[in-house]
């Protein structure tokens, strides 16, 4: 095996290592209400990683990332950059635990979930990061921000590049927003395009 067949193997080890210790996580008080904790899925060398605010009912159900109407559309717009959960991306959420009637996480829920998180980016090590909404926006770099005013704009965050977007159900919610958000998604191939693999294939632009 070559070195990057190695380090490639050892990193997906790891990365199942750390999902066998999240699935036993009780830090916060989310534990005691979920059904299923979703630790996130997709490729695991992915260079892309998207993260959303946590579980939804049916992601709590499942155990699994964006898999109910929001998911179909985070879909939609995947397949349209030419992106796919097998290939191009990994999804994960600020906290693993669906809070309870869907509201947002509480910032001591965030807080308590981000070490994992972290680790997952560290593991993952992705080049592009695509924050869906205010709560993954807040969580990751910083509480003040406003995603109305700073979606489509880049981030430099440790040594990755950051894209927040509006999130699937914001979109679902509000049709009008939809343009934005494939501003956002089009600078995102492009940037995949200049930073990853220049022959990425999509379908609009
Ligand atoms: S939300 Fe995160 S910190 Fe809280 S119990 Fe679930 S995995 Fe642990």
């Amino acid at each position: 095996m070559t070195d990057k067949t190695t380090d490639m193997a050892q990193r997906e080890k790891e990365l199942k290592e750390l999902e066998a210790e999240v699935l036993q996580c009780r830090k916060c008080a989310l534990a005691e209400t979920r059904n299923q904790l979703v630790f996130g899925e997709g490729d695991p060398h992915a260079e892309i990683l998207f993260i959303g605010e946590g579980p939804g009912y049916y992601e709590d159900q499942q155990g699994h990332p964006f898999v109910g109407k929001s998911g179909q559309l985070l879909d939609r717009i995947l397949e349209v950059c030419g992106f796919s959960r097998q290939q191009h991306i990994f999804i994960g959420n600020i906290v693993k635990c669906r809070p309870p009637d869907n509201r947002a996480p509480t910032p001591e829920e965030r807080a308590a979930c981000l070490p994992w998180l972290y680790k997952q980016i560290d593991l993952i090590d992705p080049k592009i990061i695509i924050l869906l909404g205010a709560t993954a926006l807040n969580g990751l770099i910083d509480p003040k921000l406003r995603i109305t005013k700073i979606r489509g704009q880049w981030i430099a965050w440790q040594g990755r590049l950051v894209m927040p977007t509006y999130h699937p159900a914001a979109l679902l919610r509000n049709p009008g927003m939809k343009k934005d958000a494939w501003e956002d998604f089009q600078q995102v191939v492009a940037k995949f395009r200049e930073i990853v693999d220049p022959d990425h294939h999509s379908d609009f632009c």
